[in-house]
């Protein structure tokens, strides 16, 4: 290997780089990572971290009122924008200097700057050349706003983790993870907020019971939804902007937010030149093993378009590193994999939905659902539910699909995807004692199947 600058160069210091080059390098190898903008990726500057901390932070509204019916005499405190957003940069600067010395501790040389590949060997970095055997691309997205006019008076998640002041109006554009939970943000935080989606009801590929729980969930909390309706355009007025609407009408607001998608970030990469092989979304091809259409060259994490969750990248990036400098084939399995969706209440779910189960299976299936008051909202008096569902295999009695929209969903999903993932039956289920009182314990005591 020593005929080359490194052994493994790594485009991108997010959740995949990052891991692939720690762990490359922790296994023997001379790795260098370059980073344009910030250390960490998206998941800690721009994406997960932050945006729990919004949610934590829209949250307290609710939790100021429901203490009362808990005998605090409380009064709803005023919120200062100012005050979480730089708190919240804070905390992130201290992040970045966490990657920095974790690289650096496992030796990666970090780099800064946008590098490019320039050959099946070779990237260019701030007007130099360096060479690797290996080259990983792990570059991530960035938001994709519809060219529609007016669309650069439009934010998108970047943004909205650094304005200037919080809007008293919002409109929240898409129907995927990011719309829902900024929705709930903006809302929790004080704004007017409604949400325009174009399709009948948003979270396409949620299970229809949590698509409809979530949108009543979110009406109750004043969100707005706009289903079947697209923006095509947006102006500026004298006091804040106006989204002109497909089917005639407007909306005024103060902040339009698209959250439509992020596609990959390789524009200017130089891929094509190189020879490697991409889709017409940008999404970079690779086989089984991570490999581009360039042997030498690998793309895993958000640019190969697979699974867009910092876990995945991370397991990918592991697996990666195993792969090539420790001699274990690359083995991901992205059966079951657990997400959440930090809107408000969470959703968390793992395994199929029962559409899916539907389809792909031709055998019986038993649906477990379950929709009540959590206990803590019969004193507070919140008119919010949490809904559990459990899809079973009737043959088998393997569970499917586990799916909750309640408080903490992704803290009590997380545990259920261990069991799925261990091909947990309804059986075992029914047989593990519950933790009373608990929302977690009626995932133990679901008895009743929906009638055929
Ligand atoms: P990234 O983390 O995007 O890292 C790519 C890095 O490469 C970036 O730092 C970029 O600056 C750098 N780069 C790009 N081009 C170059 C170049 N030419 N030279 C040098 N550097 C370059 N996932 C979850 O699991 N849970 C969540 O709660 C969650 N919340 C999210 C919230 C938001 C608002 C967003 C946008 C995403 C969220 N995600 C969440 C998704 C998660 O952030 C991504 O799946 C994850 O970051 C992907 O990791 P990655 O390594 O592929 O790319
Ligand atoms: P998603 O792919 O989840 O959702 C995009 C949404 O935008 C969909 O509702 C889609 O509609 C809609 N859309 C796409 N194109 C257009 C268009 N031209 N006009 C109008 N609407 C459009 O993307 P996000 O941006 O929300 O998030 C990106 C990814 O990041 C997520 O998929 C997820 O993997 C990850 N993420 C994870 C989080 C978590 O783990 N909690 C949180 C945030 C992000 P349609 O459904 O009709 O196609």
């Amino acid at each position: 290997m020593a005929d080359y600058d490194y052994d493994l160069f790594v485009i991108g210091g997010g959740s995949g780089g990052v891991r692939a080059a720690r762990i490359s390098a922790q296994l023997g190898a001379r790795v260098a990572l370059a980073e344009e903008l910030y250390l960490g990726g998206t998941c800690v500057n721009a994406g997960c971290v932050p945006k729990k901390m919004f949610v934590y932070a829209s949250h307290y509204h609710e939790d100021f009122q429901d203490a009362r019916g808990f005998g605090w005499e409380s009064t709803q405190p005023g919120f200062d924008w100012p005050t979480l957003r730089d708190n919240k940069d804070t905390e992130i600067q201290r992040l970045n200097g966490v990657y920095d010395k974790l690289l650096n501790g496992a030796g990666v040389t970090v780099l800064q700057g946008r590098a490019v590949p320039s050959g099946p060997h070779s990237v260019t970095l701030n007007g130099r050349e360096i060479t690797a055997r290996y080259i990983l691309i792990a570059v991530g997205g960035w938001p994709f706003v519809p060219d529609i006019p007016g669309a650069e008076l439009a934010i998108t998640s970047n943004e909205a983790f650094h304005l200037e002041a919080f809007p008293r109006r919002a409109v929240v554009v898409g129907g995927g993870y990011i719309a829902v939970e900024f929705a709930g943000i903006f809302a929790g935080l004080g704004a007017d907020t409604e949400l325009v989606y174009r399709g009948p009801m948003f979270l396409r590929k949620f299970d229809e019971d949590v698509r409809k729980v979530v949108a009543e969930e979110c009406a109750k909390k004043g969100i707005r939804l706009r289903f079947e309706t697209n923006i095509s355009a947006i102006r500026k007025q004298e006091d804040g902007l106006v989204c002109e609407l497909d089917g005639g009408g407007e909306l005024a607001t103060d902040l339009v937010m698209y959250a439509t998608g992020r596609k990959p970030k390789v524009d200017g990469l130089n891929l094509e030149q190189v020879g490697v092989r991409t889709r017409d979304n940008g999404v970079i091809e690779v086989d089984d093993g991570f490999r581009t259409s360039v042997p030498s060259i690998f793309a895993l994490g958000d640019v190969i378009g697979r699974v867009e969750l910092t876990p995945v990248a991370l397991a990918e990036g592991m697996a990666l590193a195993h792969a090539l400098f420790n001699d274990r084939p690359v083995a991901m399995d992205y059966a079951n994999i657990a997400t959440a969706v930090f809107c408000q209440p969470n959703i968390g779910t793992v395994g199929l939905s029962e559409e899916e189960a539907r389809k792909q299976g031709s055998g019986k299936l038993r649906v477990y659902r379950s929709r009540f008051r959590p206990l803590k909202h019969t004193i507070s008096a919140r008119d919010e539910t949490t809904f559990l569902k459990m899809i079973v295999d009737d043959a088998s009695d393997r569970v499917l699909g586990i799916h909750m929209v309640g408080p903490e969903a992704g803290e009590i999903i997380q545990g259920m995807a261990v069991a799925l993932k261990a091909g947990a039956r309804k059986q075992d289920f029914d047989a593990t004692i519950g933790i009373h009182p608990t929302t977690a314990e009626e995932f133990v005591t679901l008895r009743t199947p929906d009638p055929d």
